[in-house]
């Protein structure tokens, strides 16, 4: 399969119209993928039951929790100085947790502001110590991923947000720090491939790019935690879960599985270089469209565009309800863009095939 772009099977709604999802999150799962999580719904191995209704603690859903883990090691390159966890209460939780298990009181971390997400993160850094905010693209709506900051020697982290699912920017290179980063990867986890000794923590909630809503993931340091003196409540202890292996309390058994479904597809597909390589190729195409018709514009900045959300917008802004409506009728769903932003947003994560970004692109052309 390496190489060959993949072909999806068909997804009709009830009048038989073929769907293009675009949605942003939750999103686009590989068929396969979902016709054997649907299959596992019946009946999961072999055992005459619901994948639903069985033990988190029976030999074939911890067979499930460990091929899920060892498909992450493999697919990002984790080795053993990291843990790997399969929690709940989405990328939201992490934003408090970081700071809370990392952050030891009085002492201060970095944080790049480049939107929504990172402004919610920054926000719950005050309870446990101090967010040196040192750069920020809030003056242009966040519409740029900026640069020529230093990050003090003295922060205990850089946290950063790698892709801004609203504003559609990412970093494309990882910034210069000489303390560990702590990544919200929500949106482009399993994208591409990572340089792993950079990062301290990297953790996302499954639902953009890794599988269903209800699970987050989170990648960890080992030698970063049991720095801080503060009383962590037991189940917001990333120690209890690596020591549990993520089977502390009732994990979220379905998501987990679904997940692990995913990532067999990803790496079936040729892995994170393979998905990396298609991203830039669905990327290119919508980008150079928007370029190219004088009817659209990006609302990111060049150098800074996200392979995985593109925003765009009409130059004619009332003509948007007639290209919505375009679209709509092309089978083109999740494409309205975010309140925030305006306009329109094209996420393409990996299991959106290049034959659905050339149908937008071909919708966009006869606009
Ligand atoms: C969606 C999203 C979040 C929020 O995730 P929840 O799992 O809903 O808490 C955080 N960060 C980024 C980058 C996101 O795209």
């Amino acid at each position: 399969m390496r190489g060959k772009e993949f072909i999806a099977p068909l997804r009709l709604n009830k009048h038989t119209m073929k769907i293009h999802n675009f949605s942003a999150g939750p999103s686009i799962l590989p068929q396969p993928v979902l016709k054997q999580a649907a299959a596992a719904v019946q009946e999961f191995a072999d055992m005459g039951l619901s994948i639903l209704e069985i033990s988190h603690r029976s030999k074939q859903f911890s067979a499930v929790m460990e091929e899920a883990e060892a498909l992450m090691r493999e697919l990002l390159g984790i080795d053993d100085r990291y843990s790997v966890l399969f929690l709940t209460g989405g990328a939201s939780t992490q934003f408090f947790m970081t700071a809370m298990n990392l952050l030891p009181q009085g002492k201060k971390a970095a944080y790049i502001n480049t939107g929504t997400w990172s402004t919610k993160a920054i926000k719950e850094v005050a309870t446990f110590g101090q967010a040196d905010v040192i750069a920020s693209s809030e003056d242009r709506n966040f519409s740029y991923i900026p640069n020529g900051y230093t990050v003090p020697s003295d922060a205990e982290y850089l946290h950063i947000t790698t892709n801004n699912t609203i504003f559609g920017t990412q970093f494309h290179e990882l910034p210069d720090a000489s303390c560990p980063i702590v990544a919200d990867m929500s949106s482009d986890i399993l994208s591409r491939p990572i340089t792993l000794d950079r990062y301290g923590l990297i953790y996302a909630g499954a639902q953009k790019n890794l599988g269903p809503a209800g699970t987050t993931i989170v990648i960890v340091r080992n030698d970063l935690l049991g720095k801080v003196d503060r009383n962590i409540p037991t189940m917001l202890d990333y120690r209890t879960h690596i020591k549990k292996a993520s089977a502390f309390n009732t994990p979220p058994a379905y998501p987990i599985y679904v997940a692990m479904l995913n990532m067999r597809w990803v790496k079936e597909q040729g892995g994170v270089a393979e998905m990396e390589r298609r991203s830039i190729a669905k990327a290119d195409l919508l980008y150079k469209t928007i370029e190219t018709l004088p009817a659209f514009e990006c609302a990111a900045e060049q150098g800074s565009h996200s392979y995985m959300n593109a925003t765009f917008r009409l130059t004619d802004a009332s003509r948007e309800v007639d290209f919505l409506a375009a679209c709509d009728q092309a089978g083109i769903s999740g494409i309205k863009g975010h309140r925030s932003v305006g306009g329109f947003r094209a996420s393409m994560y990996n299991a959106l095939p290049l034959s659905s970004v050339q149908h937008l692109v071909d919708v966009m052309n006869a606009f």
